[in-house]
């Protein structure tokens, strides 16, 4: 942690309140990556600023939700026009802040960001409440939806502006006013986000925006009185404090977590597709997004021939320098999560598993400015028991693990077989047994021969300690709005 006075060549955030940057006292330090050196500094608020933060939002909210929803929706459009105005800014400095590819930022994170505000944009005014037809004790009943007030939205670090903006977007849509948190890790592009605000014309108070910790501004987001509700998505470890800490207050909660999601493989599935396929849904985006693929369940006929040409796919997929067009993947988030990451294939190797390729077996290539970089190779595993932590836990890098099974009842429990429930795969051209395995798997998504297929009017999210609740076109709206039932006796 450092304090003022800092040399010149940081890029010094600060945050986006009441329409305004206002500078912060302290800051903690932001590390590019690929280099492993700081390179920019992130305010390091608390309770203070997000109190001014909270003020500014609850000033706002009367005259945002009096807006049509029309009105507003022109200011989400001129947001996304603008973050596509700026798409190649923005990649950039998503790929240096998180460590992704500048390609992967720019065919991804940044359109699906602009997409966001689109797309609530045109949802919001799509949305129509029920009415009663019956004439019960000659009253006619009906039901309107009204925004809650100060939303409160805190979002990680592995998609950071997308997944900010899908928070953002349907709450500002709905006439709700926001106070946000990124991760402290990944700061910048919500930072910039906030320079479009005043262009864009979304009034002063409508979107702030705190930067800091967990466990300070996100703490003091969690347990203000005058927030009450609170969207966030993260670990199933933080949804747990984020759980206890907003229960005194009765808060409405929208919690997307981790992830442990299988892949079903059926010997009658198309191979080239499916190989294909779940290389990439394991490994993109150094495998930190919550729905890759981090176990793989192959029909045992098929097994063999799987194993075989999934490595060898596998070393195929880049990894390297992310400002480089021709690597697939770049550098893990930090130094500690490469350790973590890594320390699961050690003990993948202390149980007896053999690792086929990716870390210690291949060495990468990286050029001198990447030297201290967080990078680790694609790494495919076999032999691990179910009941492994590696089989069980999420660890959220570039690892997935393979094992056969013999019928498909073995197959789903298999699927079933850990705590997490967010998003699954299968692969078989069967039509009715793709019907039968999708409804038995407790996934809250689940993609048939394909992977990351996203209609943004679907429910997103997961269950068991995957999340509680889901959001997507007429849930986020459900989300935040209220709904209230009105009675009128003619
Ligand atoms: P994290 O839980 O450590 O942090 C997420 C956010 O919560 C950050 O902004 C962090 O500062 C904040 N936070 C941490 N402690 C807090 C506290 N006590 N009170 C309030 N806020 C607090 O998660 P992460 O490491 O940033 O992200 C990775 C995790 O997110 C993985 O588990 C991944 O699966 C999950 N994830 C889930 C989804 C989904 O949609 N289900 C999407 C992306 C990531």
């Amino acid at each position: 942690m450092s304090k003022t006075s800092e040399p010149r060549s940081y890029l010094v955030l600060e945050n986006y309140i009441r329409g305004q940057f206002v500078p912060c006292q302290s800051h903690i330090d932001s590390y590019d990556p690929s280099t492993g050196e700081v390179y920019c500094k992130v305010p390091d608020s608390g309770e203070e600023e997000v109190e001014a933060a909270v003020a500014a939002a609850k000033d706002a909210f009367p005259g945002w939700s009096d807006r049509s929803p029309g009105q507003r929706a022109q200011i989400l459009n001129k947001l996304a026009d603008l973050i596509e105005a700026n798409l190649d800014e923005f990649a950039q400095a998503e790929s240096r802040d998180q460590g992704k590819t500048i390609t992967f930022a720019r065919t991804v994170d940044i359109p699906r960001s602009a997409y966001n505000f689109r797309f609530f944009a045109s949802s919001a005014l799509h949305h129509t409440t029920d009415c009663s037809q019956m004439d019960h004790m000659g009253c006619l009943n009906y039901t309107i939806r009204c925004p809650v007030g100060v939303a409160g939205l805190i979002s990680p670090w592995n998609l950071p502006l997308y997944l900010l903006t899908w928070k953002i977007a349907p709450a500002i849509a709905a006439g709700n006013t926001v106070v946000a948190k990124p991760s402290e890790m990944t700061s910048v592009t919500a930072w910039m986000l906030c320079k479009l605000m005043q262009q864009a014309g979304v009034p002063p108070g409508v979107v702030n925006i705190v930067f800091g910790t967990g466990p300070k501004a996100g703490n003091a987001i969690v347990g203000h009185p005058d927030i009450p509700l609170i969207s966030f998505t993260g670990s199933t470890a933080t949804a747990q404090l984020i759980t206890e800490r907003s229960a005194p207050y009765c808060k409405k909660l929208s919690l997307e977590l981790g992830g442990k999601n299988p892949a079903i493989v059926f010997a009658d599935a198309d191979l080239n597709q499916c190989i294909e396929t779940t290389v990439r849904s394991s490994f993109s985006n150094q495998g930190e997004i919550c729905l890759c693929t981090s176990r793989i369940y192959v029909e045992r006929s098929i097994y063999p021939e799987f194993l075989e040409r999934f490595v060898a796919a596998a070393k195929k997929w880049k990894t390297g320098d992310p400002t480089d067009d021709s690597n697939n993947n770049g550098a893990l988030i930090s130094k500690e999560h490469l350790e973590k990451v890594r320390s699961f294939v050690a003990l993948a190797k202390s149980e007896g598993g053999v690792v086929h390729c990716g870390e210690g077996v291949d060495q990468l290539d990286l050029p001198e400015r990447t030297a201290n970089g967080y990078f680790m190779p694609a790494t495919v595993i076999t032999g691990m028991s179910d009941s492994s932590r590696v089989m069980q836990e999420e660890i959220f890098g570039p690892v997935t693990c393979i094992s056969p099974f013999s019928t498909e009842d073995e197959a789903v429990s298999k699927g079933n077989g850990v705590r997490y429930g967010l998003s699954a795969t299968v692969w078989s051209r069967d039509v009715g047994k793709v019907h039968r395995v999708a409804r038995r798997l407790q996934a809250g998504l689940v993609w048939t021969n394909c992977w990351l297929v996203r209609d943004l009017n679907l429910p997103f999210g997961g269950m068991k300690n995957s999340g509680v609740g889901r959001e997507g076109g007429k849930d986020s709206y459900h989300f935040f709005t209220e709904v209230k039932s009105v009675t009128i006796k003619h």
